[in-house]
C-alpha cells in the first residue's frame, strides 16, 4: 500500500504538493468572496465546543448582573475613572494591575498553546462562540448546508425575503444584546436593557452599543473565518509556540493514505480515507486537514467528530484524524514535558500572578496629594507667628464613608514646632476627592536652625469616627512630605 508521509507542523506548502494535486478533490478555502456553507456535524468536541461556548456566553452576560453591596460587582466606570471588583476599587494609577492581569492571561495562553495547540481558538474564542450561535440560527430559519447553498442561488421570492429578513432580524437583536452585554461592563447594566429596549438612553450609549452590535453583526454573520484567516494575530503567530508534542487536530496520512472511495464491505489495498470529504463540509474555516497543519485550523474539532463518524460506518479504527502530536504520528516517544519554551512561559505566568497578588496587597485606600500655597512662601502673624497654607487633595478611594485624622511631623522628632491651625478631622464621602485647605503654624522662638525651610510630613490616617479618633484596624494611613517656610 503506498504509504505518504506523515504531516508536520508546517505549513501547507511543505505538503507534497504534486500528490496533493492528485488526491485532493475540492479545497474551499474562504476568501472574502467565496461563502462556505458549513455542514452541521454532531460529535464529542461538537458537544464539548456547544457546553464551552454557552457558558462563556452566559458568564458573558450575567457577569454584569452580579451585585456587591448594593452596586455592580464588577464595573469599569469609565466617567469617574474607577475600576470596581467586589470590594477591590481601582483607580487609574492602579491600573498597572489590570496590565499585570492581561499579560498574565497572554502567558497563560502561549503556555496552553505549547500543550494543546489553538484550542483556545476552538473552544473559547468569543469570535468562534459567536460565530456558532450565528450559523446556528441561519441553520434553524434556512435548513442545512444543502438548503443554504440552493437558497443563494435561488432568485428572489417571497420564501426567500421571509428567511433572510427573519435571519438577519434575529442576528439583529441577537447584536443588540451583545452591544448591551459589552457596554454593561462599563454603565449599570441593569438600566442599561431598559434604557437601550426602550429607545430612552442617551447619546453616547446608545452610540456604544450600537457600536458594538454592528461590529458582532458583521463580526458573527458576516466576516466570520475571515477574522481568523485574516484579521487574528493570533493565528500567525500561534506556530512559534508549537513543538514536536504539541496537541493539535491532525491528519494521520499514514494510515489514510491512498485514499479513495470504496464500499463499506470491500476489502481494499487503500489506505483508510474513504475520501468522503466530510472533514472539509464541516470545516467552518473551509480547510482541508489532510494538507497538513495550518494556520487557518481553529481546532473546533468538527473534522475530528466527522471523520470518526465515517470510520465508524466502515467499521475502521477511530481517530484517523484525532487531537494528536507529531511525535505520536511518527509513532517515536514524547520528548520531555517541560520544554524551555513551556517553562518560559509558566516562569513569566508565575512572576505576573506574583506581581498581581503583591500590588493587590499593597493597594492605598486614600491618596493624597499636598500641594503648597504658590502665592505666598509664608506668612507673618504679629511678632513670633509665621503661617503656611497648604491644599490637601484626599481622596477616598472605598466606596464607603471614611473619617480621618490629618497630623503632621516635622525635622526633629524631639521638637514639634509645628501645628495644624485648622480642623485635622475630616469626612469623606465613598469615592470622593476632598480638596482641604490646611494651615499650619509656627512659633520664630521655637525654630530648630537657622534655615528658611524645613521639612514636614503629612500623614492621613483612617480613624473610626470623628467622634472616636482610634486609627481603623488594619491601619490605613498615607504620608507625603512637603515644605515648611520660615522668613
Ligand atoms: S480543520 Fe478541523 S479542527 Fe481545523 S478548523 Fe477545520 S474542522 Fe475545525
Ligand atoms: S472525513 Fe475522514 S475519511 Fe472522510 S475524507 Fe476526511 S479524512 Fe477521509
Amino acid at each position: 500500500m503506498p504509504k505518504s508521509s506523515s504531516p508536520t507542523p508546517s505549513a501547507t506548502s511543505s505538503v507534497d504538493k504534486a500528490a496533493v494535486s492528485q488526491r485532493i478533490p475540492v479545497v474551499q478555502i474562504a476568501t472574502p468572496s467565496t461563502k462556505i456553507h458549513v455542514r452541521e456535524q454532531k460529535g464529542v468536541f461538537q458537544r464539548l465546543r456547544q457546553h464551552s461556548n454557552t457558558l462563556l456566553i452566559a458568564i458573558f452576560f450575567l457577569i454584569p448582573f452580579i451585585n456587591y453591596q448594593g452596586r455592580q460587582a464588577i464595573l469599569f466606570d469609565v466617567t469617574e475613572q474607577q475600576f470596581f471588583f467586589f470590594n477591590i476599587t481601582l483607580w487609574p494609577q492602579d491600573f498597572t494591575v489590570l496590565a499585570w492581569f492581561f499579560m498574565a492571561a497572554a502567558f497563560a495562553l502561549f503556555f496552553v498553546t505549547v500543550y494543546w495547540g489553538r484550542v483556545w481558538c476552538g473552544f473559547l474564542c468569543p469570535q468562534t462562540a459567536w460565530t456558532f450561535i450565528y450559523m446556528w440560527v441561519e441553520a434553524k430559519v434556512e435548513g442545512n448546508h444543502h438548503h443554504r447553498a440552493a437558497l443563494d442561488k435561488a432568485p428572489w421570492s417571497l420564501s426567500k425575503v421571509r428567511k433572510r429578513v427573519t435571519k438577519h432580524a434575529v442576528w439583529i437583536v441577537f447584536a443588540l444584546l451583545t452591544g448591551c452585554g459589552f457596554i454593561g461592563y462599563f454603565m449599570p447594566a441593569r438600566e442599561l436593557y431598559v434604557d437601550i429596549f426602550s429607545m430612552s438612553s442617551g447619546f453616547w450609549t446608545g452610540t456604544w452599543v450600537w457600536f458594538f452590535a454592528v461590529c458582532t453583526y458583521l463580526n458573527a454573520g458576516w466576516m466570520r473565518e475571515m477574522m481568523c484567516l485574516h484579521c487574528c494575530p493570533y493565528s500567525r503567530f500561534q506556530a512559534v509556540m508549537f513543538d514536536a508534542n504539541t496537541k493539535t487536530v491532525s491528519y494521520d496520512a499514514t494510515r489514510g493514505e491512498s485514499r479513495g472511495p470504496r464500499k463499506r464491505s470491500q476489502t481494499t489495498e487503500l489506505g483508510d480515507c474513504v475520501d468522503c470529504n466530510l472533514c472539509v463540509d464541516v470545516c467552518p474555516t473551509g480547510i482541508d486537514i489532510r494538507n497538513g497543519l495550518q494556520y487557518e485550523c481553529i481546532n473546533c474539532g468538527a473534522c475530528v467528530d466527522a471523520c470518526n463518524q465515517t470510520m465508524e460506518k466502515f467499521g475502521y479504527a477511530p481517530n484517523l484524524i484525532s487531537f494528536t502530536s507529531e511525535n505520536a504520528l511518527k509513532g517515536q516517544p514524547k520528548t520531555s514535558l517541560l520544554s524551555l519554551k513551556s517553562l518560559g512561559y509558566a516562569s513569566a505566568l508565575l512572576i505576573m500572578i506574583v506581581l498581581i497578588i503583591s500590588d493587590l496587597s499593597h493597594l492605598s485606600h486614600i491618596q493624597l496629594n499636598v500641594i503648597r500655597d504658590r502665592q505666598t512662601l509664608y506668612r507673618q502673624v504679629g511678632i513670633d507667628q509665621v503661617e503656611n497654607s497648604y491644599q490637601l487633595k484626599i481622596r477616598n478611594k472605598t466606596q464607603q464613608m471614611a473619617f480621618y485624622q490629618i497630623s503632621i511631623s516635622n525635622d526633629d522628632p524631639q521638637k514639634q514646632t509645628l501645628q495644624i491651625v485648622t480642623d485635622s478631622l475630616i469626612a469623606i464621602k465613598p469615592a470622593e476627592q476632598l480638596d482641604y485647605p490646611l494651615t499650619l503654624s509656627g512659633r520664630l522662638s521655637d525654630r530648630t536652625s537657622d534655615s528658611t525651610q524645613q521639612t514636614v510630613q503629612f500623614k492621613v490616617t483612617q480613624i473610626q469616627s470623628l467622634d472616636n479618633p482610634t486609627p481603623t484596624e488594619p491601619a490605613n494611613e498615607i504620608s507625603q512630605t512637603s515644605r515648611f517656610f520660615w522668613p
